[in-house]
């Protein structure tokens, strides 16, 4: 994908931004979804992550809770 087209999902920012797996094949969601999010962000979503360690995965035949952290 062109640079130009990455906006971070959260603030829209061009800045610095990073594709953010969502959840992975792996962990049992039919795709393995990304969203761009900015450097601040990304990392906001990771610390998210760390403290919750869980996945709302919105792909599935329900919401599902994931327990994995991906990148
Ligand atoms: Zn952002
Ligand atoms: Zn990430």
């Amino acid at each position: 994908m062109a640079a130009g087209g990455r906006l971070c999902a959260c603030c829209g920012s061009a800045e610095g931004v990073e594709e953010h797996h969502l959840y992975l094949k792996a962990d049992g969601c039919p795709d393995d979804l990304t969203v761009f999010l900015c450097h601040v962000h990304h990392g906001q979503v990771h610390e998210m992550h760390a403290l919750m360690r869980l996945h709302l995965c919105i792909t599935g035949p329900g919401p599902r809770l994931m327990g994995a952290a991906v990148c």
